[in-house]
């Protein structure tokens, strides 16, 4: 008799699933506890691979797919997880339902538990405004405008020379999409430099 193993805790599978055409299978898992807890793992796995340490500070950058807002992602059992919670969740524990993780480092993309800490979504947008993390055209015409015209001469200068745009949105406290606008001449248009 065929007798399958359940791929998570190894225990015999005795009941397998006789199709019409004779073979009997068997489901690779016990239960649907196994099922979810092997899911978990790969997906542990994965994120782990994910992970770049060491190019912007103590940051951990996602390297795996982002949203258009700059948090990370990853598919867990078919859904879709911010990068940031799944890895908190496996490193600190659950996050309190209906809480928000925000960043201490205001790197959306970061994953370090360790600039991570549980929050309203209410204490999320007013952090980030105060922080000037949220999506405001930049320009001089833009009165609250966080940078200069002398900021973005620097920016530009540092960027012909190498530094990377991401470390420069964490110095000037900017969205690293600001960054890249400049570094494309998408806004601050009207500088020479
Ligand atoms: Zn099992
Ligand atoms: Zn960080």
């Amino acid at each position: 008799m065929t007798r399958k193993h359940c791929r998570k805790c190894g225990a015999p599978i005795l009941r397998g699933i006789l199709h019409p055409t004779g073979v009997t299978r068997f489901k690779p898992f016990c239960s649907v506890r196994c099922w979810r807890m092997w899911s978990l793992d790969r997906a542990t796995e994965y994120a782990y691979t994910k992970i770049l340490r060491g190019s912007l500070g103590d940051c951990w950058i996602w390297s795996g797919n982002r949203v258009p807002g700059g948090y990370g992602s990853i598919v867990v059992m078919g859904r879709y997880y911010g990068a940031h919670r799944f890895v908190y969740e496996r490193l600190v524990g659950k996050i309190p339902s209906g809480l928000d993780l925000m960043h201490k480092c205001d790197v959306p993309y970061c994953v370090n538990p360790a600039h991570l800490t549980p929050g309203t979504r209410s204490q999320n947008i007013r952090d980030m405004f105060s922080k000037g993390r949220d999506n405001r055209p930049v320009g001089s015409r833009c009165h609250d405008s966080k940078l200069k015209a002398a900021d973005v001469r620097l920016i530009r200068k540092m960027i012909r020379r190498g530094v990377t745009q991401l470390s420069l949105a964490r110095k000037y406290r900017v969205n690293p999409t600001s960054i890249n606008k400049i570094a494309l001449n998408k806004t601050w248009k009207h500088l020479d430099a």
